[in-house]
């Protein structure tokens, strides 16, 4: 296979994977295939992204859910820049050395929100070892700037570990988004060959961390499978998020983005990921999203409606 050279900055997009072998791509089952994108809404949604400067995870991780999200205009936005200083075994964004943070961001970022009308919004970004704080004031920024835009906008930020950042995670948690999500994305026995660059308990500490400073903000964190886990380590991945005191779990299916990238175990069945989501509720989540599309940032909105509900109804209960 060729080189995967990046359109906009004409470097390969993942100079650090090609000396490895590469592992075939696997026929996706039928439900997994999703529709080619380019409705209305979804030209509408690339034409303020476009206007903006903006970068969206939804094109630098290849999503399959392009079409559907911004068709109903929903993205993710990914801040700091579209390089980051780690390279997943199976994250699609560049890696490399990134740019210097662009202090007009934030504002960028919020002027979109507010003309998209966005109910929901998930901010994310790519990791920002070079920076002293890993980029928590400038996370922090954004989060400020979208609610003076957009107050009626509720925030989802989907954020890296700092990773050996003092008091950075800090700084993020109290810009006060609606949702702190941090995903774990694989069991801890793959984190060395998947995430070689984070590790499993920082992780965990770090959601851990969001409740012990604000128990009642909600915490959000996601799992890939089809890496090679087995069954009763998801579980207990999902003990050790509960434990964590996580609200909202995320299932998806692992897709390989280019033949250099992690190869796919097996493609989970819908029928395991209704068992797991059913699993998990018994375990006390407030909210599960498993299947085979789901994403953490897929239907985030109409997902949020449903946390907050769920809360609610706990919370009357206890009462
Ligand atoms: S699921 Fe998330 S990343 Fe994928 S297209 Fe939708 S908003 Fe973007």
């Amino acid at each position: 296979m060729a080189t995967v050279i990046d359109t906009l900055t004409a470097r390969p997009r993942h100079p650090e994977k090609q000396n490895r072998p590469e592992t075939p791509l696997l026929r996706k089952p039928e439900w997994l295939r999703v529709r080619a994108p380019g409705s209305a809404g979804y030209n509408e949604t690339r034409d303020i992204v476009r206007s903006h400067g903006l970068t969206t995870v939804c094109e630098e991780a290849a999503c399959p859910n392009i079409g559907e999200c911004w068709t109903q205009k929903h993205a993710t936005m990914m801040i700091m820049g579209e390089i980051c200083t780690r390279a997943c075994a199976f994250c699609n964004v560049i890696t490399g050395k990134p740019n210097a943070l662009d202090p007009t961001e934030p504002a960028r970022v919020a002027e979109a929100v507010a003309m998209m009308g966005l109910k929901h919004v998930v901010i994310t970004s790519v990791d920002r070892d070079d920076l002293e704080d890993g980029g928590a004031a400038h996370f922090a920024a954004v989060v400020h700037a979208i609610r003076a835009a957009a107050p009626g906008t509720t925030i989802e930020i989907l954020t890296p570990d700092f990773l050996r950042k003092e008091g950075a995670a800090e700084v993020v948690i109290d810009s006060a988004p609606d949702v702190f999500n941090h995903n774990l994305e694989t069991v801890p026995r793959l984190y060395l060959t998947i995430r070689p660059g984070a590790r499993y308990y920082n992780s965990l500490r770090l959601l851990e961390r969001v409740k012990d400073r604000d128990p009642r903000r909600f915490t959000k964190s996601g799992l890939m499978v089809g890496l090679g886990e087995a069954k009763e380590e998801v579980m207990q991945v999902m003990d050790d998020m509960r434990s964590a005191g996580v609200d909202f779990l995320t299932i998806g299916q692992y897709l390989q983005p280019t033949r250099k990238h992690a190869a796919v175990d097996r493609f989970v069945h819908p029928d395991e990921f209704a068992a797991y989501e059913a699993i998990a509720r018994s375990k006390g989540f407030l909210m599960v999203s498993a299947s085979p599309l789901t994403r953490s940032s897929h239907h985030a909105g109409e997902d949020f409606a449903r946390l907050k509900a769920a809360r609610e109804a706990l919370d009357l209960a206890a009462q």
